[in-house]
Parts: C-alpha cells; sequence; structure tokens
C-alpha cells in the first residue's frame, strides 16, 4: 500500500495516487459507520470528527517509487478526515438545526487550525459531496477534509487573481465582487448580518452559487461567534432553495474556499463557499465533457440572471414558515 504525490510536468500539478486501497470489509446492509453506537462513534455527540478509513493521504505515507528526471514523486502526505455532522441518519444542512449547524462550522474552524499548523500542511480544504450522484456511498449527513502537502491549482489561480486586482485596485476583488452584485442585484438571492448569497456573473454550472462573507476576512476561525451563526444560517436556507427547486433533493458539491495555511499572510484573499448542483434542468445533468474537461472551458446554457430567478422562486417557497436570521433580496 502507497501514498504518493505525482508532478504532472504538462499541467503543472500534483496529482494524489493512492495504491488500491483495500477492499471496504463487508458490512450489513442497514449498519451506518456514523450513527451514534457504531464502532467508530460512541455516543453522546452532536459532531464528530473521524479519520477517513480509506485515506488518499496519510502521515506516515511511503511513496512505491522514486523521482526520475522530470517524474517528481512525494510522499502523499497528509490528512484526510470525515465531519460527521448529525446524530440522525438522513437529511440535508438544511435538515440540522441552527444549533447543530454552528457546531459544525465550529469543527470546520477547529480542524483547519489543528492540521493547518502541521508545518507540512500547506492547505486545508474543506468540503461536502451530497447525493448519489456526485457518489456519495454514505447517507449519513457529512462533510470532509483534505489537509494537503500543496496548495491546490484552484486556490493559486484565485489567489494570483485576487492579488492583481489588489495590487491594480487598491481593494479586494471578492469585496468588490459584493459592491458589483448589490448594485445590479439581479443575481442576488439572500443575505443576513453578516452573509450573502447569490449566483456569480461567472456562473459555471447551471445553478452555482455562492457565498461570500460581508466582512473582509480569509477563513472560518476568524469568524466571530455571531458571524458562525450567520453562516450556519446562510448555509440552511441555500440547501433549503436548492431541495425545493425541483422537488427532490438536489446533489450538489460544497467548496469551502480559505487561505491557504502555508504560513504566510493572504491579506487580499477573502472566505466564500461555493456550491455546484450538477443538473440542467429536473432531469438533465450537466456534464464536464469535452469542451470543459479537455479544454478546461466551461459552456454555461442558458442565462444566470434567469435561474437566478428562479432559484429565488424556490427560496421564497423554501423559507416561507421558516425562521430564518436573514432575507431574501428583491
Ligand atoms: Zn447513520
Ligand atoms: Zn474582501
Ligand atoms: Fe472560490
Amino acid at each position: 500500500m502507497s501514498n504518493e504525490l505525482r508532478w504532472n510536468p504538462v499541467l503543472g500539478t500534483w496529482i494524489i495516487v493512492a495504491a488500491k486501497r483495500q477492499k471496504r470489509p463487508w458490512r450489513p446492509k442497514d449498519y451506518c459507520p456514523f450513527c451514534p453506537g457504531a464502532e467508530e462513534t460512541g455516543y453522546g455527540w452532536e459532531v464528530l470528527t473521524l479519520p477517513n478509513k480509506f485515506p488518499a493521504l496519510r502521515p506516515d505515507a511511503k511513496p512505491s517509487l522514486k523521482s526520475e528526471d522530470i517524474y517528481k514523486v512525494r510522499p502523499g502526505y497528509g490528512y484526510c478526515e470525515v465531519i460527521v455532522e448529525t446524530p440522525q441518519h438522513e437529511g440535508d444542512l438544511c435538515d440540522l438545526t441552527l444549533e447543530n449547524l454552528k457546531k459544525v462550522v465550529d469543527l470546520y474552524a477547529e480542524r483547519y487550525e489543528k492540521l493547518g499548523s502541521d508545518p507540512k500542511i500547506k492547505y486545508v480544504f474543506e468540503f461536502r459531496n451530497k447525493g448519489a450522484l456526485i457518489g456519495v456511498s454514505l447517507t449519513h449527513p457529512h462533510s470532509q477534509l483534505y489537509a494537503l502537502p500543496f496548495v491546490p491549482p484552484r486556490i493559486r489561480r484565485e489567489l494570483v487573481q485576487a492579488r492583481k486586482f489588489y495590487k491594480r485596485r487598491k481593494k479586494c476583488l471578492f469585496c468588490h465582487i459584493i459592491e458589483l452584485e448589490k448594485k445590479t442585484r439581479v443575481r442576488l438571492l439572500y443575505e443576513n448580518e453578516d452573509f450573502v448569497l447569490f449566483m456569480p456573473f461567472f456562473a459555471m454550472w447551471p445553478y452555482e452559487t455562492h457565498i461570500y462573507s460581508k466582512r473582509h476576512i480569509q477563513n472560518i476561525p476568524q469568524l466571530t461567534e455571531e458571524e458562525r451563526y450567520s453562516l450556519a444560517d446562510i448555509l440552511r436556507v441555500s440547501t433549503k432553495m436548492y431541495n425545493s427547486l425541483f422537488g427532490f433533493d438536489l446533489p450538489y458539491i460544497m467548496a469551502i474556499h480559505q487561505s491557504p495555511t502555508d504560513g504566510k499572510k493572504y491579506p487580499y484573499y477573502h472566505l466564500h463557499v461555493e456550491f455546484y448542483p450538477l443538473h440542467r434542468d429536473a432531469k438533465k445533468i450537466k456534464y464536464a465533457a469535452g469542451i470543459e474537461w479537455g479544454a478546461w472551458t466551461f459552456t454555461y446554457d442558458g442565462l444566470p440572471e434567469e435561474r437566478a430567478q428562479q432559484l429565488k422562486h424556490s427560496l421564497r417557497k423554501a423559507i416561507k414558515d421558516e425562521k430564518v436570521l436573514g432575507r431574501i433580496c428583491d
């Protein structure tokens, strides 16, 4: 069993290579490893972090071969963890209570700080895959994290763009985007005291939305207690909105974008969360295919502004009788 990073000299990116992860042990069909009382979880918790049983990265990683010429190999050093979000076996973020989801946010902060303090960890990537369509085998609500020994390319790219903008315009790119969205308003969906939810002007996925913190900060640990409740609120609202869009639980990828943990300062970066649902309508999926994968160029069928209106409509339905901390943006 080996875990390694292989350098792609053509694209300038690392690939995480984990040799055959052992076959999952047989489990009774109705056994959930994340439910209270399971072997790894025990009782008396609301949120919980567990090491991933089949990690792509590990602290004792051994490569399967040595570097040769431009074929660089490094140990697949790092951590993969699961964040179990509730003792309840089914549901989405919107099915958690505000109090419970706030504890999830606290755990995002705690793991980011803890794993990020390892000098070899350069980035803590926290994310959530939802739905069988995304390949989630366990329905028990959970997030994941990868503590990486490098800053991943998408984040690198955002950092470069944000730094350039900061130099040229003397302000934060993300703060500026909030201003533009508030001026135009057509893609704006919901806001509370501390966060705003909108469909970006530059959406790549049909129903992509982003959550930006109103305060210019770089990561979740910097959030105050109040802001953590606000983040929990807006996460509940956005998933409620998604689940009322087509009348079924919408599969999505949720990515949290925070500053790297490589010891450098990133004053020009800005904490945000991105949702990528895969559907283009109730029955069709948007695939990343030839143009998207082969050329890294996204095509968007339709208009983001029209889909934003559709989302706002389902948002209205979704939170009509709900207690929320913010308001719909009209
Ligand atoms: Zn369960
Ligand atoms: Zn900012
Ligand atoms: Fe981002």
